[in-house]
C-alpha cells in the first residue's frame, strides 16, 4: 500500500504527519519525495547505506556537423536551446530531458550527455527502510528525482511518501499511483484556501483521501464546515500545543515521547484502511 501525504503548501506539518505514522507502522518505508528540502531525516536519524546519483539527459551539439538550421530551438518548448549565426546554445537548467530536439535535428548533429542533478539515499531507522531523494542546490528540475525515489519503494511493505508542498509537477509526480492520500492543513485562511487547491489536484487524479488538521484550535471550525460540505473525512488533529512545538524543535518524533500518539497514528491508519475499502466498494 502506498500512502501519500501532502499538502497545498508548505510548513503544515506534512512531515510530521508522514515521519509518526511511518513509525507507528514498524516494519514500512518512509521515502521523503520533498527533494528540495528533505528533513524526514531529522526525525528519523537513518543510516545511510547507498547513494545513487540521479542523471538527466542533456543535449550536447556537434558543431561539425550543424547547419544551424534552427529546428531544435523551434522542437524545444521549454526555451532550453537558442541558435544564433553559427552557434547552438544549450540553457541545460531549463532541459527537461525529453530527447525531442535529437529526434528533431535533421543532420543527427545532437547526442545526449548524462547530467548529474540529485541524488537518492537510502538506509533504514530501525525496521523502518528510509528513502529520500535530493535535488542539487541549484537545479530546478525536482520531478525526476521524484520519481528515481519512488522508483525505490518496495512493492511488499507499506509505503508512506512525503510529497513535496504544492500542486505542481513534482507533487504530482509523488501522488502519481497513491492508494490513499492525507492532505495536511492548517486551521488558517491560508491553510484553508491551500487545501481546496489540493482537493482538486487529488481529485483529478482520483485518489481517495482524507484530511489531517495540524495545529488543531478553536479554527478548527474553518476546515471543519469545508469538509462537510465537501463530504472529506477528517482524519486526525493534532493540536496546537508548546510540548507539541518544543519536540517538533528538537526532532523528536510525537509517537516517541508519548505513547498515546502510537495509538493515535495506529487509529489514523487503521481508517486510511477502512476509508480505501469503503472507496473500493463505492466503486
Ligand atoms: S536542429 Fe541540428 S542542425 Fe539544426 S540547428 Fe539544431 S543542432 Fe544544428
Ligand atoms: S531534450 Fe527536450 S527539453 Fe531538452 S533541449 Fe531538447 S527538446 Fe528541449
Amino acid at each position: 500500500m502506498i500512502i501519500a501525504i501532502a499538502s497545498g503548501k508548505g510548513g503544515t506539518g506534512k512531515t510530521t504527519v508522514a515521519t509518526n505514522l511511518a513509525l507507528s507502522l514498524g516494519n514500512a518505508q518512509y521515502i521523503d519525495c520533498d527533494v528540495e528540502e528533505p528533513n524526514g531525516y531529522i526525525f528519523l536519524n537513518p543510516k545511510i547505506r547507498e547513494i545513487k546519483t540521479v542523471y538527466l539527459p542533456t543535449p550536447k551539439v556537434d558543431q561539425d556537423k550543424c547547419s544551424y538550421c534552427g529546428a531544435c530551438a523551434e522542437f524545444c518548448q521549454f526555451n532550453a536551446l537558442a541558435v544564433i549565426k553559427d552557434k547552438v546554445l544549450i540553457f541545460p537548467e531549463l532541459c527537461h530531458g525529453c530527447g525531442g530536439c535529437v529526434l528533431a535535428c535533421p543532420d543527427s548533429a545532437i547526442t545526449e550527455e548524462n547530467r548529474a542533478i540529485g541524488v537518492v539515499e537510502k538506509g533504514n531507522s530501525s525496521n523502518l527502510a528510509f528513502v529520500q531523494g535530493k535535488l542539487n542546490v541549484g537545479e530546478p528540475m525536482a520531478t525526476p528525482i521524484v520519481a528515481a525515489t519512488k522508483d525505490e519503494i518496495d512493492s511488499e511493505r507499506t509505503a508512506i511518501v512525503d510529497v513535496p508542498p504544492g500542486t505542481d509537477c513534482p507533487v504530482i509526480e509523488g501522488l502519481r499511483g497513491s492508494d490513499f492520500s492525507i492532505l495536511v492543513t492548517e486551521p488558517t485562511p491560508f491553510g484553508l484556501y491551500d487545501l481546496r487547491l489540493a482537493v482538486d489536484l487529488v481529485r483529478l487524479l482520483n485518489i481517495p483521501f482524507g484530511v489531517v488538521i495540524n495545529r488543531s484550535g478553536p479554527n478548527d471550525v474553518l476546515i471543519e464546515k469545508y469538509c462537510e460540505e465537501e463530504s472529506i473525512p477528517v482524519l486526525l488533529k493534532i493540536p496546537y500545543q508548546r510540548d507539541i512545538a518544543v519536540l517538533y524543535s528538537k526532532g523528536i518524533p510525537l509517537i516517541k515521547a508519548d505513547p498515546k500518539w502510537k495509538d493515535c497514528f495506529s487509529g489514523l491508519f487503521r481508517s486510511i484502511e477502512e476509508e480505501i475499502n469503503e472507496t473500493a466498494h463505492r466503486n
